[in-house]
Order: structure tokens, then sequence, then C-alpha cells
């Protein structure tokens, strides 16, 4: 039996499997960059999701959930006052919780007339 010469289909570049990616930063809009050697670091977390926002987003969100966390620890009742615009009469006005990346935040009188609306419906 005659045998061909095997060919080894060796198509894998471990050393190149990561190189930069630009990423666009879910808060601020702006491009950033995934460094290769921070996708090796979350490939060894086990984390699949690029990370949606850029060193000084990330640390924001960061102070933001620290800071929320921080007032739940302490039992402290403080209040929280973000200043949003209303997504249905664009006025400016305060919430006491941190809105969500992408979710419309109503004033008072919106976020009550909408409530009563959709109780009808
Ligand atoms: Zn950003
Ligand atoms: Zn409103």
């Amino acid at each position: 039996m005659m045998s061909e010469s095997e060919v080894l289909t060796t198509e894998l570049t471990p050393s190149s499997e990561f190189s930069d990616e630009r990423i666009l930063c879910v808060d601020c809009g702006e491009k950033f960059i995934w460094t290769a050697g921070e996708q090796v670091f979350f490939h060894d977390k086990g984390l699949k999701n690029p990370p949606k926002r850029c060193k000084s987003c990330k640390q924001a969100k960061n102070e933001r959930l620290a800071a929320i966390s921080a007032s739940h620890a302490s039992g402290a009742r403080q209040r929280i006052e973000v200043t949003v615009v209303c997504a249905q009469c664009g006025q400016q006005t305060t919430v006491p919780f941190y809105p969500s990346q992408g979710r419309p935040v109503y004033c008072r009188s919106c976020f009550l007339a909408g409530r009563a609306m959709s109780a009808r419906a």
C-alpha cells in the first residue's frame, strides 16, 4: 500500500491569538483599545464578554457602585440624587437611583403618568 505524505494542518498560531482590538465604549461612545494583554487576562479569568467601557468610564461606574454599596453597608440613609434629563418631557430632574445605560429615565410626573397609562392598558 502506497502512503501519501501526510499533511498536518497546523493553522493554529498561538502567539497571535490575541491582538489589540478597538471597542466602542457604551457610556461615552469613544473607541478604546482592548489590548492583547487584557484579552489574555480575560481569557485566563474565563470571561467571555469583552469589556463594554473604556477605562475611565469603567472607573466611574465602579465608583458609582462603590458609593451605592457603601451607603448600603453603612445603613445610613444617604440620599442618592442623580441629575438626569426626562426622556418624556426633556426637563432636568433628579432621581434617587443610578439609571442604567440605555434605559429611558422619566421625571416623577412623567413616570407616574406612564405607569397610570400602562395600568389602564
Ligand atoms: Zn467611555
Ligand atoms: Zn418628564
